[in-house]
């Protein structure tokens, strides 16, 4: 009872799209608070390291669809829904912005149900990282009117009718979790006889020291981009502004393989047990 008196609060943050400088100083203040923290996959170690409540109690939630381990959605809610019961002021932090294809929907559904108290910060979605660091900027004047984020990852959802709109439109197309659909996306868009003007950028775990930027027109996509695996993030823009890349991408291309993230979860994964065991001992 006396625990209910004191009902903690939930931030649900943005952590930027890599680069551990890219996160908001608002972030940064609720992270040095928090009593919790649950993060996820696509967040970088460095901040946590350098942000971090040295108290806090560090919750990995890494999603990785497809891939490896991943914690269910109702076991999130339920976290966040018991830590700030129990008075603690929890952040959830997320990669890029909370609101682009993320989960916040099911996550302040559970709040609200719970009249949990809780603020939304944002983040530099991963679009935007990728667009400053590979100098495409996404609605120069001249080469697009808009831009649009979306995801090929439900295929499904996409009608001929959308595909004709996407192929005919001036906006920037910038799709996320796409990558291993990328040549639905190209065919698509040359079936429907997208204008050779607009190039297809994939901008690999963009912000990062890995990251790497491949630029081919949509119609040479056989020679120069299919059968390549991309490292996990990364995301496609295609649009006229990709050819701006080649004149204002000012961050030299990565000759590295290395994956940015997976040693951002290893190391999260270190900060847990070492945040744990510090808990643990002061209370012992
Ligand atoms: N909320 C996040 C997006 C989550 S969906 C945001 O606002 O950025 C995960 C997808 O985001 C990945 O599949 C990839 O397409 C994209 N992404 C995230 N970080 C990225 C990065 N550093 N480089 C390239 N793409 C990234």
């Amino acid at each position: 009872m006396e625990q209910l008196q004191h009902i903690g609060k939930v931030i649900i943050a943005g952590a930027g799209p890599g680069d551990p400088e890219l996160i908001t100083v608002k972030t940064t203040r609720f992270l040095q608070q928090a009593d919790v923290i649950l993060s996820d996959r696509l967040v970088s170690a460095e901040i946590l390291h350098q942000y971090a409540n040295g108290n806090a109690e560090i919750i990995y939630v890494g999603k990785q669809c497809r891939r490896g381990a991943s914690t269910p959605q109702s076991t999130i809610n339920q976290l966040l829904v018991h830590h700030a019961k129990a008075g603690r002021l929890v952040v959830r932090l997320k990669g890029g912005d909370v609101s682009i294809f993320s989960n916040i929907l099911d996550e302040l559904q559970a709040l609200v149900e719970n009249k949990i108290p809780y603020e939304i910060v944002p983040g530099i979605t991963a679009g935007m990282g990728a667009a400053a660091t590979a100098g495409i900027p996404l609605t120069a004047r001249g080469y697009a009117n808009a831009v649009r984020f979306l995801t090929l990852y439900k295929s499904d959802l996409l009608t001929q009718e959308y595909w004709k709109d996407l192929a005919n439109t001036t906006d920037t197309l910038v799709f996320y979790m796409s990558s291993e659909t990328l040549e639905t996306v190209v065919n698509n868009l040359t079936a429907n006889k997208i204008s050779e003007e607009n190039l297809i950028a994939v901008v690999e775990q963009a912000t990062t020291p890995f990251q790497r930027v491949h630029v081919s027109s949509l119609y040479d996509y056989e020679i120069n981009l299919k059968g390549r695996e991309f490292i996990s993030p990364s995301l496609i823009i295609v649009g006229k502004v990709v050819s701006l890349q080649e004149q204002f991408g000012w961050l030299a291309n990565s000759s590295s393989n290395e994956s940015y993230f997976e040693q951002v979860s290893a190391a999260i994964k270190n900060l847990i047990t070492t945040q744990k065991e510090s808990v643990y001992a002061g209370r012992a």
